[in-house]
């Protein structure tokens, strides 16, 4: 029998539910049983492809394709789940169905109505899991109280009383605030988040208490009366220097222990085996060094749309086991020459993915910088494209675009992807999921990853232009990875340069702080090597000579 584990959240939203019900699921995995985690999205958006990184944050792409919510890469990061289409679902896709299916005349005549047609698309959604691994951990998005979630409460309270009370339980997230002026955690917003869930029928089983400072055991007991839950179950959810340390902070107290016996599977548990994860915090918390990285791009600010890359970066910093420091440097601030000093200041320079003409300037002056001055550069999707457009203009001298950014341009080294040319929905219509690509002998792609043939996620409209690849290689730019039928352009680099590499796919949807994804492993150690040559070179020249006095 398979159990489901429901993660909802309370009082306000940002606590960090996606950490909670990932974390939960690494201690699971730890203790020798399987997981997958889904994610369901209140909002009517069919999918988070079209939304605005700006409010939403990240897209994360699954290998099938998925355009999903960050969550997911929260789950992915923290277990060995592997999760697709069926991870992610919003309120927009299960009406899109239910729709269809009326306007085809499904429903015989029928009123179509939110109980039960609405709530049994959804229970269905989070039954369809129950063949993928022993325990489903499920998460509302959104906060108890908000109109558009109460479907999917209904929906879980129905599931619990149909899977049984043994086999399910449910773990409420919430906020105790500190209040400055009483020097006092305060339990009352938890009380009356957990009121809100019993009204709607659910008993929470445990409370993960979100707070600035440890919850004291009597504070715990105040709650456990209030919210009629054990008081071991109420558990202190502190603020951590780093989000890898959630799970160690839910083992401390038992978290684990305590759901496994509500499911019944104490008795099936193995040891908890953490080692692993507890050396890996060890070694993020005290790195042997650091190093800088600059990232040129949009969004500056709204780090959340970058949310993989920077833990892909601190992943790759783990291997080396420095501190990876990022600047996020706004591309349209970027001016040549002037921005040469400003960006001396970095071990290596990264543009990422992104999407529309603003700031595409100021990453081609980045990407400049680090080709003619050595630096370690590595581009990302659009990053790649943009290193492509950097090289056709200021090695090859050709007046070259993508057609992203100018349509009329004469030399479109960057062009619509050829299966795509005559559609221009935004919905839907991109090169999204795993594709095979195979690496070049002698390539930094090929070293890194130490393997003939990889396979990465995507999400882009725009490709290389094969019809250029003649006057680029000439050039001196290399081209490294293709799809096996040698349709698509993958991977670029420059060689005779320390590092310098552009990929069409995202890498940093693959890394795990475990599993440091290859290319972010080599492009630290490479901006290591650049610290240690900047370093020494500084040092030289302060050194006072004979000649210099
Ligand atoms: N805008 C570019 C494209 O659509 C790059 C996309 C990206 O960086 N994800 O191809």
């Amino acid at each position: 029998m398979v159990k489901y584990i429901f993660v909802t959240g309370g009082v306000v939203s940002s606590l960090g539910k996606g950490i909670a019900a990932a974390s939960i699921g690494c201690l699971l995995e730890s203790r020798g049983f399987s997981v997958t985690l889904q994610k369901m999205d209140p909002y009517l958006n069919v999918d988070p492809g079209t939304m605005s990184p700006f409010q939403h944050g990240e897209v994360f792409v699954t290998d099938d394709g998925a355009e999903t919510d960050l969550d997911l890469g929260h789950y992915e990061r923290f277990t060995h789940a592997r999760l697709s289409q069926r991870n992610n679902v919003t309120s927009g896709r299960i009406y899109e169905q239910i729709i269809f299916r009326e306007r085809r005349g499904d429903y015989l005549g029928k009123t179509v109505q939110v109980i039960p047609h609405v709530t049994d698309e959804i229970k269905r959604w989070a039954r369809r899991l129950a063949e993928d691994a022993e325990i489903v951990i499920v998460e509302i998005g959104g906060t108890v109280g908000d109109i558009e979630s109460l479907p999917f409460m209904e929906a879980i309270r129905q599931l619990r009383h149909e899977l049984g009370r043994d086999n399910s339980v449910h773990v409420h997230v919430t906020l105790v605030p500190f209040i400055a002026a009483a020097q006092e955690l305060k339990t009352k917003p938890t009380q009356h988040s957990v009121k809100e869930l019993r009204a709607i029928g659910i008993q929470p089983d445990m409370l993960l208490c979100r707070s600035e400072r440890p919850l004291s055991d009597e504070l715990k007991a105040k709650i456990s009366l209030f919210c009629d839950v054990d008081p071991k179950a109420v558990i202190s959810a502190r603020d951590v220097e780093s989000v890898y340390e959630v799970p160690l902070v839910f083992a401390e107290q038992g978290v684990d222990e305590q759901i496994l016996r509500m499911l019944g599977l104490e008795g099936r548990a193995g040891r908890r085996d953490l080692d692993r994860w507890i050396d890996m915090v060890g070694r993020l918390k005290n790195p042997q060094g650091e190093v800088d990285i600059g990232l040129v791009g949009k969004y500056v600010g709204y780090e959340d749309s970058y949310k993989s890359l920077k833990e892909a970066l601190l992943h790759g910093g783990l291997a080396h086991n420095r501190r990876v420091n990022i600047s996020w440097i706004e591309a349209e601030e970027l001016v040549w020459p002037d921005c040469v000093p400003r960006l001396q200041a970095y071990d290596a320079i990264l543009v990422p993915g992104g999407f529309g003409k603003r700031g595409v300037d100021g990453m081609i002056h980045a990407i400049r910088f680090a080709r003619e001055y050595q630096v370690p550069f590595f581009g990302i999707c659009l990053g790649m494209q943009t290193m492509v457009i950097e090289f056709a203009r200021n090695v090859c001298g050709l007046d070259a675009d993508s057609t992203e950014f100018n349509p009329a341009t004469p030399h479109r080294v960057i062009y619509k992807l050829r299966e795509l040319k005559g559609i221009d929905e935004l919905g839907g219509t991109m090169r999204l999921g795993a594709y095979p690509c195979r690496l070049a002998e002698g390539s930094l792609a090929r070293k890194a990853y130490g393997v003939p043939q990889i396979s990465e996620r995507h999400r882009h409209r725009y490709e290389f232009n094969r019809d250029y690849e003649k006057v680029l290689t000439a050039g001196g730019l290399r081209i490294t990875g293709e799809t096996p039928d040698g349709t698509y352009v993958e991977i670029c680099e420059l060689p005779g340069h320390p590092w310098f590499l552009g990929c069409q796919f995202h890498p940093e949807f693959k890394s795990k702080p475990l599993e440091p994804h290859p290319l972010f492993r080599a492009f630290i150690g490479a901006a290591i090597e650049h610290r240690e040559r900047r370093l020494a070179e500084t040092r030289a020249l302060s050194v006072p000579t004979a000649h210099g006095r």
